[in-house]
């Protein structure tokens, strides 16, 4: 089949179900994929031949699209902060937002000595991984309940030449933490059910419910119970780091002050939301 052709069908079988501006990108981005050819290849080459296997691939997607499976699953891989991290429906799709809690946590430690950083709930692995990638001199250490989402953090340490020390443990039932540190992140589940009507389809319908929800009686969970550790376990010079529910600013900010860490900060993201708190020890 020639490329021309597959844009015909790859447009006109998405048609209704995305916008035009998202069914172009998601073309883009799987052509450039599979067959390395970029948006302006594709216009100076429409008569470009696609092999049967390439075309196998391409076709799968397609219907994969149709059936609103993210495009990041489809592909197996996503970007996070410049570094690939692989991804299956056992974790959750690294986010922007999360980009830029992480950025945060580098802008404010790239000048340290030798530090502990543990993150709490590591799904792909893309805080810690990418902490460890930024702060050389950071000692890494992620814990997860999920044996499967582990096993996809490991892998992504390996393809990003990082070494985390990984453990498999839930969080809510742990009594202390296996050491001191000088950060602590999270991006623990958040959303509450009440909130899963405003959820986009493809994030309902594929993404590991583990990782997102929390009950609408109990939101916070998470931040109580990450609080208290990190108020036992982080030192002197330690900082708590969280992404948070945009409409639990204010409760998680009081929760977290209240546990007598200092200096709680709610930080906006891009979109304009509560999403980021920091908290100190001293
Ligand atoms: N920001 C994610 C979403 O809205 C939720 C992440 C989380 O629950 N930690 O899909």
């Amino acid at each position: 089949m020639l490329i021309k052709e597959f844009k015909t069908q790859f447009f006109s079988q998405l048609k209704g179900l995305y916008p035009q501006t998202e069914i172009q990108s998601f073309f883009n981005i799987i052509v450039e994929f599979k067959l390395k050819l970029t948006r302006i290849d594709v216009a100076l080459q429409p008569n470009f031949e696609i092999s049967e296997n390439d075309l196998t691939f391409l076709n799968n997607a397609l219907t994969e699209l149709s059936k609103s499976t993210p495009i990041q699953y489809i592909l197996g891989e996503t970007e996070f902060l410049d570094l690939v991290f692989k991804t299956n429906n056992n974790v959750l799709i690294p986010r922007p937002e999360t980009e830029e809690l992480v950025q945060s946590i580098i802008d404010d430690h790239k000048d340290s000595g030798e530090i502990k950083i543990l993150d709490i709930g590591t799904g792909s692995g893309c805080i810690a991984i990418s902490l460890a990638k930024n702060l050389p001199n950071a000692k890494v250490y992620a814990l997860d309940i999920s044996k499967e989402a582990l096993k996809m953090a490991k892998q992504n340490a390996i393809l990003n030449n990082t070494s985390v020390e990984f453990i498999e443990t839930d969080i809510l039932n742990l009594e202390k933490l296996p050491d001191n540190f000088d950060i602590i992140v999270s991006n623990p589940p958040y959303v509450r059910e009440v909130e899963k009507e405003q959820m986009e389809k493809n994030v309902l319908d594929n993404e590991p419910h583990i990782a997102l929800f929390v009950t609408n009686e109990n939101p916070l969970l998470f931040y109580n119970k990450i609080g208290d550790l990190a108020k036992k376990h982080l030192t002197s010079k330690g900082t708590l780091y969280f992404e948070i529910n945009q409409y639990l600013g204010k409760e998680t900010a009081e929760l977290i002050s209240n546990k007598g860490l200092k200096n709680v900060q709610l930080k906006k993201d891009i979109f304009g939301e509560d999403r980021m708190l920091k908290a100190t020890v001293i």
